[in-house]
């Protein structure tokens, strides 16, 4: 950390995510080979299709899963040993759902919110303020189990800003929705993206081909491609758009069998 303080308390400089050399082993099958990869302020995209690994690497980013090898630094320091500090600047929304269908949106929220070491006297104030982002005031006290699939994806939006991280890590924040439902989450990450490092993941490119600053392409453990939509598009044949980028690269994936369609 540098001596510089910015104005709105927050710490200055730059902030920075890096992975390094991350693989990840389970048993005999290598989820992840050897991922580099440095992330600073704005939103990425992790695109790859089921079983590329998106999964196992974010819950490597979030520590829920130690790597096989490799390290994970926040601004040049091993997250490993920053506990509970780096666990204050972290928001994630795994990607199963459903854990919480008895409890009401706030409790579900109070819950998270001790957990996460939100200060009691702060809940009411950071709650409500979760709430009104992702549109869900009016839901509050209904039980999750009562909400539509696109609500479900917003409260676990609404969880993961919980106490302002300056990292965020979404799984599939999407899965399953509608199109309409798409256009609201894909608003709700752009709402809350500035000055923070927002990491997406998806196997729909049209999710984040239009907020995300840089995708990351992951296919078979492997990034192969990290960069803005329009150098991607450049670098595959000057192709007009991310989907066609998507064809190219994991055609055959395509072809054995796995689909990057819902
Ligand atoms: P994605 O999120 O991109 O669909 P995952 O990270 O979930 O991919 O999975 C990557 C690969 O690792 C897949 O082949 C999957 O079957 C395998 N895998 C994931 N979790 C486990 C686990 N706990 N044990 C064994 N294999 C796993
Ligand atoms: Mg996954």
């Amino acid at each position: 950390a540098g001596l510089y303080t910015n104005p709105n308390g927050r710490g200055g400089n730059l902030k920075m995510l890096e992975l390094k050399n991350i693989t990840k082993n389970y048993g005999s099958k290598q989820a992840l080979d050897h991922v580099s990869l440095t992330l600073e302020n704005g939103i990425y995209g992790l695109l790859g299709p089921n079983g590329a690994g998106k999964s196992t690497l974010m819950n490597i980013i979030t520590g829920n899963l130690k790597p096989s090898s490799g390290t994970v630094l926040w601004n040049e320091e091993n997250v490993h040993d920053m506990g509970a500090v780096y666990r204050s600047l972290l928001g994630y929304a795994p990607q199963q759902q459903g854990l919480y269908d008895t409890f009401t949106g706030i409790r579900f929220l109070s819950y998270m919110a001790t957990l996460k070491g939100i200060p009691k006297k702060k809940h009411r104030d950071e709650i409500q303020r979760v709430l009104n982002y992702v549109n869900l005031t009016a839901k509050a006290y209904r039980p999750i189990g009562t909400y539509s699939g696109g609500m479900k994806q917003r409260i676990l939006i609404a969880q993961a800003i919980l106490g302002d991280p300056h990292l965020i890590v979404l799984d599939e924040p999407t899965a399953g929705l509608d199109p309409k439902e798409r256009v609201r989450i894909r608003e709700n990450i752009l709402n809350i993206s500035g000055g923070k490092i927002i990491l997406v993941s998806t196997h729909v490119v049209s999710d984040i081909e239009s907020i995300a600053k840089e995708i990351i392409l992951l296919r078979e453990g492997k990034i192969v491609g990290c960069d803005t939509v329009s150098s991607l598009c450049k670098k595959h044949g000057d192709v007009k758009n991310l989907e066609q980028v998507y064809l190219q690269v994991f055609e055959e994936e395509e072809n054995n069998g796995n689909s990057h369609t819902i």
